[in-house]
C-alpha cells in the first residue's frame, strides 16, 4: 500500500480507476497478458456477490453443477452463429500429454454447447422439464484490449443454463433471471441498472433475445453488467435436446442462459468510488466496520485496546468487522488506507471515547465531519444496523441521481451527437441496423438496451427520421 494520492477520478477517471483496484489490493496484473489476479480482498467481494446471487437462484428453483472447462471444437461448429461469433476469441489446446489431439479442444468461453450436448442425453420426457442448472465457473476470451475486471482473457462468472416444454416458459424464464439481477444490483450493490433488450446487432451470439442490465459508470459511460438469454430451439436443434409430450411426440426444447461475472467488481468501482477510492456497498463489502485504536502511551493502549477487542467480539456476531492492532502505522495512515479500500464504517476509539463511553463512527460515503457521529453503548447493534441500511439507500440514492442527470433526449441527431460525449442519449429508433451503425460511427456509441419500461406511443427515430414504436438507450460503453 503506497501513500501517493490518487490520480483525480474527475480528471484521469481510467488511471484512477487503474489505480484503485491495484492499490486497494483487489486485483493485480498477472504474467500473461490480459489475465488478472483476483487478491483476497477482491475474492471476498467476489464471494459476498455470489452468495446474494447463490441464494436468489436457489429461491427460484435453480441447482448448481459443475461442466468441463475444455470442449470438443465440433461442438462449437455446430451452432452457426455462436461459432461466428465466439471464433476470434477462441483458445484452442491442440496438444495434450505431449501428443497432438485428434480434435482440438476449445477452453470454453461460455457452455451452451456442452450443456447443451449433455442435456440432450439427459432429457426424455416432458417429466424432466424443466432443467434448471447453474454453474459457478471460469471461461477464458482472447480479448485484445483488456482492463482489470471489466474484460480479461480469463474471468469468472456464473453462467445458468435452462430447458423448458414451451417458448412460454422459457420466455418467462429468461425475464426472470433479468429481475433477479436487476433486484441484486438494486439491493445489494447499490447499482442503479437499468434491465432492457438488446438490439439484434448487440445479442449474444446464438440467442434469438438478449436481455441486460445496463448501469451508468461516473464517467458516463455504460457497463453491461448482466444478461440473459432466450436461445429459442437453436441449441435444441443444434443438439438434439428433444423430449417427448403428452402426447408421446418428440419436441425441440426451448433453452436459456444468463450470467453475471467478475466485471460486476468492476460496476461497483466505478458507480460508487470517490478521490479517496473504494466506496463498498455495506451489504457486499468484505469488512463492513472496521475499529481503529487510537493511543499514544502503553498504558492507553491497554485501555483502548481492551474496549476495541471487546466491541469487535460483539459486533461480529452481526456484522463483518476487523480491528486494524497494525502498531507500525499511525491511525492517520489508517483512516487513509481504510478510506481507500472502502470500509463503509470506521469506528475510532482513542482514551476520551473510552472514558466518556462513547464510540466515534465516520461513514464512507460523506467525507469528513458530516459523515461523523458520536453513538452511545445501547442497543449497539441496531444502531450500526441502522447506520448500513443508510449507506446503502444514500448510495443508490445518489447513483440514480447521477444517472437521471446524465440521460439527455436530445431534440435532433446533432444534439444526440453531442450529450453522448457526457451521458446517455433515450431516443426513439426505428429499429435498423443501419441507424445503430451510423451513430456508432459518428460518436462511438452502441444502443445499450431497449428498456422494459417505455413511455407508449410513438415518435420518429432519431437517426432517419422515420416511423418508431420503441426508445433506446445511445451511449458510449465499456
Ligand atoms: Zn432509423
Amino acid at each position: 500500500m503506497s501513500t501517493e494520492k490518487l490520480p483525480a477520478r474527475s480528471e484521469n477517471f481510467s488511471e484512477w480507476y487503474n489505480q484503485v483496484v491495484l492499490r486497494a489490493e483487489l486485483a493485480d496484473y498477472a504474467p500473461v497478458r490480459g489475465c488478472m489476479v483476483i487478491r483476497p480482498y477482491g475474492w471476498a467481494l467476489w464471494e459476498n456477490i455470489q452468495q446474494a446471487l447463490d441464494r436468489r437462484f436457489k429461491e427460484t428453483g435453480h441447482v448448481n453443477a459443475a461442466f468441463p472447462l475444455f470442449i470438443p471444437m465440433s461442438f462449437l461448429e455446430k451452432e452457426k452463429e455462436h461459432v461466428e461469433g465466439f471464433s476470434p476469441e477462441l483458445a484452442v489446446v491442440t496438444v495434450g500429454g505431449g501428443e497432438t489431439l485428434e480434435e482440438p479442444l476449445v477452453v470454453r468461453p461460455t457452455s451452451e454447447t456442452i450443456i447443451g450436448y449433455m442435456y440432450s442425453k439427459w432429457i426424455r420426457s416432458y417429466r424432466d422439464l424443466p432443467v434448471l442448472i447453474n454453474q459457478w465457473g471460469n471461461v477464458v476470451r482472447w480479448e485484445m484490449r483488456t482492463r482489470l475486471f471489466l474484460r480479461t482473457l480469463e474471468f469468472y462468472w456464473q453462467e445458468g443454463h435452462t430447458a423448458h416444454a414451451t417458448e412460454e416458459e422459457a420466455l418467462e424464464e429468461t425475464l426472470r433471471m433479468l429481475n433477479v439481477y436487476t433486484d441484486f444490483a438494486y439491493n445489494e450493490a447499490a447499482v442503479p441498472v437499468i434491465p432492457g433488450r438488446k438490439s439484434e446487432t448487440e445479442k449474444f451470439a446464438g440467442a434469438v433475445q438478449s436481455y441486460t442490465i445496463e448501469a451508468m459508470m461516473g464517467d458516463t459511460r455504460a457497463l453491461q453488467a448482466g444478461t440473459s438469454h432466450f436461445l429459442g430451439q437453436n441449441f435444441a436443434r443444434a443438439f438434439d435436446i428433444q423430449y417427448l409430450d403428452r402426447n408421446n411426440q418428440l419436441q425441440y426444447c426451448w433453452t436459456t442462459s444468463w450470467g453475471l461475472s467478475t466485471r460486476f467488481i468492476g460496476a461497483i468501482i466505478m458507480t460508487h468510488g470517490d478521490d479517496q477510492g473504494l466506496i463498498l456497498p455495506p451489504r457486499l463489502a468484505p469488512i463492513q466496520i472496521v475499529i481503529v485504536p487510537i493511543y499514544r502511551s502503553d498504558s492507553e493502549q491497554s485501555q483502548v485496546m481492551a474496549v476495541a477487542t471487546q466491541l469487535h467480539k460483539q459486533l461480529s456476531t452481526r456484522f463483518r468487522v476487523k480491528v486494524d492492532d497494525r502498531s507500525e502505522v499511525t491511525p492517520g495512515f489508517k483512516f487513509n488506507d481504510w478510506e481507500l479500500r472502502g470500509v463503509p464504517l470506521r469506528i475510532e476509539i482513542g482514551p476520551k471515547d473510552v472514558e466518556k463511553g462513547v464510540l466515534t463512527v465516520a461513514r464512507r460515503d460523506i467525507p469528513g465531519k458530516a459523515g461523523k457521529s458520536v453513538l452511545h453503548p445501547d442497543n449497539l447493534e441496531a444502531q450500526f444496523s441502522q447506520l448500513l441500511d443508510d449507506i446503502h439507500h444514500s448510495m443508490l440514492k445518489r447513483a440514480t441521481q447521477f444517472r437521471d442527470e446524465h440521460i439527455f433526449d436530445p431534440k435532433d441527431y446533432e444534439e444526440l451527437r453531442e450529450v453522448v460525449q457526457h451521458g446517455w442519449a433515450f431516443s426513439w429508433w426505428c429499429g435498423s441496423a443501419d441507424c445503430e451503425a451510423k451513430v456508432k460511427e459518428d460518436t462511438k456509441a452502441t444502443t445499450r438496451c431497449i428498456p422494459l419500461e417505455q413511455p407508449g406511443g410513438e415518435g420518429r427515430c432519431i437517426v432517419c427520421g422515420q416511423r418508431a414504436t420503441q426508445k433506446v438507450y445511445f451511449a458510449r460503453a465499456y
